[in-house]
């Protein structure tokens, strides 16, 4: 049985004409893409020659500004649409990331080689079984290797923001984009990872002002939040 929501990939297919417009419907990850490219470039010593697997990857946001700083990135979504814009996009700024339409299951199959750096970003919280892609990750991460998790935490304060102040109120998402029973908290987060033999080194939270629709990262995770993982032996 494969770990894939059908209805949430048409949510994010129908959505793959805007994924690049600063304007349009994913203009919260682009307002938030520097905060968490310069908290994972920090948290894995440097991006440049690492090989890099994007978890997720979507229309590329992450995948693109990673393969700026030097990354060699490998870029996986179950879309077709928002990868292909993903390709082109990438093209257009003479990008060269090698992105693939497959579950993070499948490409374990058969991909032997391992990664420095996996990031799975906003990913978790649409696909029915977190601990599978948390497991598939693990064994594709290099002994020393670092992985990036980010996801919403299931608060009250995180229903209120996300979904009714970001999807009815401000409307900067597209309303149905969140299911709040598939929040993830922290705790839930870590006994994944703990299962899947990797140990989170830091966690933190990261928070939005509407008004100056500016990021910050403090240790408040009552909301949206990112976690570094390593391997449980190192
Ligand atoms: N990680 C990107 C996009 C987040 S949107 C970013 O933060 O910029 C969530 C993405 O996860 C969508 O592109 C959706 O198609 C993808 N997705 C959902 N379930 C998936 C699965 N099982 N395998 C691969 N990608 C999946």
């Amino acid at each position: 049985m494969s770990n894939v929501d059908q209805q949430e990939i048409s949510k994010f297919e129908k959505m793959a004409k805007s994924w690049w417009d600063p304007q349009g419907d994913f203009k919260p990850l682009h307002l938030l893409n520097p905060l968490r490219l310069n908290y994972i470039d920090e948290k894995s010593g440097g991006l440049f020659g690492k090989r890099v697997l994007d978890v997720g990857c979507g229309g590329g946001i992450l995948s693109e500004s990673m393969a700026k700083l030097g990354a060699k990135v490998t870029g996986l979504d179950m879309t077709s649409q928002p990868l292909e814009i993903a390709k082109q996009h990438a093209e257009q700024n003479g990008l060269t990331i090698d992105y693939q339409q497959s579950t993070i299951e499948d490409f374990l199959a058969t991909h032997p080689e391992k990664f420095d750096v996996i990031t799975c970003m906003e990913m978790l919280e649409h696909v029915p079984s977190p601990l599978s892609i948390i497991q598939s990750c693990q064994a594709l991460l290099k002994p020393n290797g670092v992985l990036f998790f980010s996801t919403i935490n299931r608060t009250f304060k995180a229903y209120l923001l996300v979904i009714v102040g970001a999807e009815y109120v401000l409307k900067l998402l597209p309303k149905g984009t969140h299911e709040f029973e598939k929040f993830i908290k922290p705790a839930e987060l870590l006994a994944w990872s703990d299962e899947a033999n990797l140990r989170c080194d830091h966690m933190v939270g990261y928070h939005f002002n509407p008004i100056t629709e500016k990021f910050w990262l403090n240790q408040d995770v009552s909301c949206n939040y990112i976690a570094t993982m390593r391997h449980h032996l190192f």
